[in-house]
């Protein structure tokens, strides 16, 4: 048995706006024992003085792709998947870095890397995995030139085919969610709207049939199990929260209407705007077509208004940040994005609680409680009156615990270069 004290924290847990100030936090065997007010006697084998910083619970990113090692997708192509593992690593150690101690992979990443994680074998956050996106035949996760007519594709032999899979038709279908359920999904991905990467679709086309988005929903419900969607549009967003998608992707066209029906299927929006920001900044030298170009100005240009439909109408956003490559560095700037329109107490219930609501662990990641599952972080100074404090790599955290564990405490060091 291992306990762990965190003394004179001031609380911020995941929810309440109001911080709870002069707070110990016990951490017994991974888990938060309790939150005392004032001095606890309990005695520990372990004890960090948080010395008045912000204690928060670790953060959560609903959108990542642990693998996109390259902004264009098609660069992975003839990787083999050592090779693709090698190149993911540092960007995977470098989320957990910034104070990510969990994320939500939306295509590429499996039950091996997520088993890899949970046994800390490599370092990094721990992840929700759902396998390949499942993509239409010429939708955004179709890679393919269009000279490759090639229908046979081996994605286990290759990096770009590790990250999508195509699938035509309802009971293709329900073959292909229920193969990558039994392969361990936590949750199933569909494109099903054009994408801003992808050469051969416009923003504004849809995708899957009705009968496919059902089915996918369906499968994924009968294993308690639940849809992610890469929409843009209003059109694509509305019909896949009709049809039983539970979180819509990026969304960033969407209207007022359209954020009013998200909230009343109870689905969640997941922006991810820092990705559109950051990748037309460098996307030219990056090797992006023009046609691209294009689309992410587009997108990009609708995102603030996304934001402004939600907070209106009152849709409940998650928090993501879909950055591919050498964009990765941006991952915490999202937070500086979102509070250009919403106030920072609600952008960090959007990376806390409301993203462990979406990854199915509600009460147990995302909050600072009894029972809750011990990833924290420490904070210099208040979050929720300067949120850029989270934004960089980390400098500002100098304290991270992962299930209980301590992945960082630079106050030691500080306490032992003092004496
Ligand atoms: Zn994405």
């Amino acid at each position: 048995m291992s306990i762990t004290i965190i003394r004179n924290a001031s609380v911020f847990d995941g929810v309440n706006e109001e911080l709870a100030h002069d707070s110990d936090v016990i951490v017994e065997n991974g888990t938060i024992r309790e939150v005392a007010q004032g001095r606890s006697k309990v005695s520990a084998d372990l004890e960090i003085d948080a010395g008045g910083r912000t204690l928060l619970p670790g953060l959560i990113d609903a959108h990542v792709h642990l693998f996109a090692v390259h902004l264009v997708a098609s660069k992975n192509l003839h990787y083999p998947l050592t090779l693709l593992t090698a190149k993911a690593l540092p960007r995977i150690r470098n989320m957990l870095e910034r104070g990510f101690t969990s994320v939500r992979d939306v295509s590429g990443a499996d039950f091996g890397i997520r088993q890899a994680l949970a046994e800390g074998l490599i370092v990094g956050p721990r992840a929700f995995v759902g396998g390949p996106g499942l993509t239409q035949t010429g939708g955004h996760g179709d890679h393919r030139r269009r000279t490759d007519s090639s229908l046979d594709r081996n994605r286990e032999a290759d990096g770009v085919d590790f990250q999508s899979r195509i699938v035509d038709g309802p009971e293709q279908m329900r073959q292909v969610v229920r193969d990558e359920l039994r392969k361990g999904a936590d949750h199933i991905k569909l494109m099903a709207s054009g994408g801003v990467g992808s050469p051969n679709d416009a923003i504004e086309d849809w995708q899957f049939s009705e009968e496919e988005i059902r089915m996918a929903c369906r499968e994924a419900a009968a294993k308690g199990k639940y849809v992610v969607a890469h929409t843009y549009a209003s059109s694509a967003v509305q019909r896949a929260v009709k049809y039983g998608v539970r979180t819509v992707e990026h969304c960033n066209l969407i209207d007022r209407e359209t954020a009013a029906i998200v909230r009343d299927h109870n689905a969640f929006v997941v922006p991810t705007l820092v990705c559109y920001e950051v990748t037309e900044q460098h996307g030219d030298s990056l090797g992006l077509s023009p046609y691209v170009m294009e689309k992410l100005a587009f997108v990009n240009e609708g995102g603030i208004r996304l934001l402004e439909h939600c907070e209106a109408e009152g849709t409940i956003m998650g928090f993501g940040t879909d950055l591919m490559g050498e964009m990765e560095y941006a991952q915490s700037m999202e937070f500086v994005i979102r509070a250009r329109v919403q106030k920072p107490v609600d952008v960090l219930r959007s990376a806390t609680s409301i993203n462990a609501k979406i990854v199915q662990m509600e009460g147990k990641l995302g909050v600072i409680r009894e029972g809750a599952i011990a990833d924290i972080i420490l904070v210099d100074g208040n979050p929720l009156d300067n949120i850029a404090l989270l934004d960089g790599q980390g400098e500002n955290i100098p304290v991270i615990l992962q299930e209980g564990r301590v992945f960082r405490n630079r106050l030691a060091a500080e306490s032992a270069g003092n004496i």
